[in-house]
């Protein structure tokens, strides 16, 4: 049941051609019905094509940002999307614990569809010692949970390997999304006493820019609304797959999802 009056939040990068970041995440949060608040970690220069150029903001700027915020309308979850060095994951992580906020949705944004880097890789070990065992779910690709855990991820198995791993480093649950493997798109869901594989028909499309951005804003605001996690994880795989499904072309490069097919 959508409610506009429940806010929820993005900390992200801001895509300048709207498939993306901040963007995507204000749109997915409108598209399933929840007021969308945003505290922008850095500009990207951006379109369909590409990104040519990132400028992050200063920390002082991003902590003010989720204090003014909390201090005013405390979100009833949140995501966080690109977070690029170690300087902001630490500022990032050490406001957010005054404010033990529930249903963090964390997305460890690394390498763009194009390629680009968006997380510095001395940055990492931050991103696991820091932010990750805040998460109340963490939702690697495969490449980004090999980076977190040094397990290789060719199979299903080596998903539930390297899940298993990441739950040890502290979120309550992991989503780990299998669309990087070939056949059908299988993601699962790892908990203490939760183990649920969710399959789909795998879509070929080529406008896929802001899809794992889509599904986390997505999984916040179902969460937001009070569904519970299972439900969240099912209902926002439903989203993402129809928003892939009606993706668009517009631009000459890889076109964005449609948040409101
Ligand atoms: N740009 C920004 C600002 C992002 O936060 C993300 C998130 O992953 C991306 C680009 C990458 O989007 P994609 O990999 O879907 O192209």
């Amino acid at each position: 049941m959508k409610n506009y009056k429940i806010p929820t939040l993005t900390i992200a990068g801001s895509d300048s051609s709207g498939g993306a970041g901040v963007q995507a995440d204000l749109k997915t949060f409108s598209a399933i019905g929840t007021y969308g608040m945003s505290v922008i970690t850095a500009i990207t220069a951006q379109n369909t094509k590409g990104v040519f150029m990132v400028e992050d903001l200063s920390k002082e700027i991003i902590k003010k940002q989720i204090e003014v915020v909390f201090d005013d309308i405390r979100p009833k979850s949140l995501k966080i999307g690109m977070v690029s060095s170690e300087e902001i994951i630490k500022e990032i992580a050490k406001t957010l614990d005054k404010y033990k906020p529930e249903n963090l949705v964390i997305d460890p944004v690394m390498i763009s569809k194009s390629g680009y880097s968006l997380l510095k890789p001395e940055a990492k070990q931050s991103m696991i010692e820091y932010l990750i065992p805040m998460a109340y779910i963490i939702t690697p690709n495969t490449p980004e949970a090999e980076e977190i855990t040094g397990i290789k991820i060719d199979n299903v198995e080596d998903m539930k390997l390297a899940g298993q791993k990441i739950l040890e480093l502290g979120p309550k649950f992991v989503l780990m999304k299998g669309g990087h493997l070939d056949g059908d798109a299988v993601d699962i869901l790892i908990g203490k006493d939760i183990f649920k594989v969710y399959k789909s028909e795998r879509l070929y499309r080529k406008n896929t820019h802001g899809t794992g951005c889509t599904l986390s804003s997505a999984i916040a605001a179902h969460l937001a609304l009070g569904y519970d996690i299972c439900e969240s994880v099912k209902r926002s795989k439903e989203y993402i797959t129809n928003a892939i499904r009606y993706s668009f072309d517009i631009g000459s490069g890889v076109g964005p999802v449609h948040h409101f097919y």
